[in-house]
């Protein structure tokens, strides 16, 4: 009989699939790496289980223990898994302008959710890491896991993601696009890329209210650059540990309203029902497509499923209101 032992032993070895109409007019083959295809739906399953075993391992978390973390949602499931399999608790805080659909999918898998406001200051006592951190003191036996500055994270990519990426690819890949949240994509991907082949490009998605882009290119931490965005899982208010700024060769800012409309092109024009963040990523790379040419290899990381914004993106409600149609 061919079984998995749990659902967690499915995570990752995700397919690379070609674009094929958006990216028509590009010159090289553009190659999609569909995270939704981990049991969890996201990318962000490798890193929960990950960050679950290193934190056992250094005897950080103990058996009955309770796992908190500050989450976008898609790390929430991740680890939610983690916690299923393992026989541990679950909080997690998440900023209020996240889809329902993200709480209600980890309320269904046995998670606590604490809303918190999304437009106060990463340092305010109400934002959704100084709630975690402060959970941490008051409950025995628990662990913030803080994916942002929590190595793991990226570990886990240059361990796995990057190495199936090289695979699939057989070596050929040169350029690769991803969306940089806490940077540990990107980051672990790329270390692994460039010590196979130290030309590939490593080309990151930032937004419009994130600091990335302008800390990258000058060094300079802006806080005038932070403001509210609807793009979901990439931009930041802070400089995770997880991103190493010299593994990116140049980040490149999408819209919402782009990222939002090439979202729903990837459902309607290829079949890809995908997450918010794959349409800003997409959006990213037809932006600097000059700098392509015909034999490039380009892959584009795709972190989640659509099923978490048919409330957002996928209805015609909401992005009339945002004025993205
Ligand atoms: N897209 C989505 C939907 C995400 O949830 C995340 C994680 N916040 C990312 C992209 C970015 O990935 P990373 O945190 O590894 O930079």
């Amino acid at each position: 009989m061919k079984y998995a032992n749990h659902i967690t032993d499915l995570i990752g070895n995700t397919p690379l699939v070609k674009i094929n109409n958006i990216t028509k007019d590009l010159p090289c083959i553009v190659l999609a790496k569909i995270e939704s295809f981990n049991p969890g739906h996201s990318i962000k399953d490798r890193i929960g289980i990950n960050m679950i075993e290193d934190a056992e391992k250094k005897g950080l978390l103990k058996k009955g223990g309770t796992i908190i973390e500050s989450t976008s949602g898609n790390t929430g499931m991740g680890l939610a898994l983690a916690a299923i399999k393992k026989g541990y608790n679950m909080i997690v805080t998440m900023p209020d302008k996240m889809s329902i659909e993200k709480i209600d999918i980890l309320k269904a898998m046995g998670v606590e959710v604490i809303i918190t406001p999304t437009n106060v200051d990463a340092a305010d006592e109400k934002s959704y890491y100084s709630v975690a951190k402060r959970m941490q003191t008051k409950i025995k036996n628990s662990l913030y896991v803080n994916q942002y500055d929590n190595l793991a994270n990226r570990l886990t990519h240059y361990q796995k993601t990057g190495p199936e990426i090289w695979n699939q690819t057989d070596g050929k890949i040169t350029h690769l696009i991803a969306g940089v949240g806490t940077g540990g994509t990107i980051t672990g991907c790329g270390m692994f890329l460039k010590e196979k082949n130290k030309n590939i490009q490593i080309w990151g998605i930032d937004t419009y209210g994130s600091v990335y882009k302008k800390y990258h290119e000058t060094g300079v931490f802006d806080k005038n650059e932070i403001y509210s965005y609807t793009t979901e899982g990439i931009g930041e208010d802070i400089i995770p540990k997880n991103v190493k700024f010299n593994i990116i060769d140049c980040f490149e800012k999408v819209t919402d309203k782009d990222a939002a409309l090439m979202t729903r092109r990837l459902a309607k024009e290829e079949g890809i029902l995908s997450g918010n963040s794959c349409g800003a990523a997409l959006s990213g790379l037809i932006q600097l497509q000059n700098k392509l040419k015909k034999q490039d290899v380009v892959v584009i990381i795709m972190p989640d499923h659509g099923s978490r914004y048919l409330g957002k993106v996928y209805n015609d409600k909401w992005m009339k209101k945002q004025k993205f149609i």
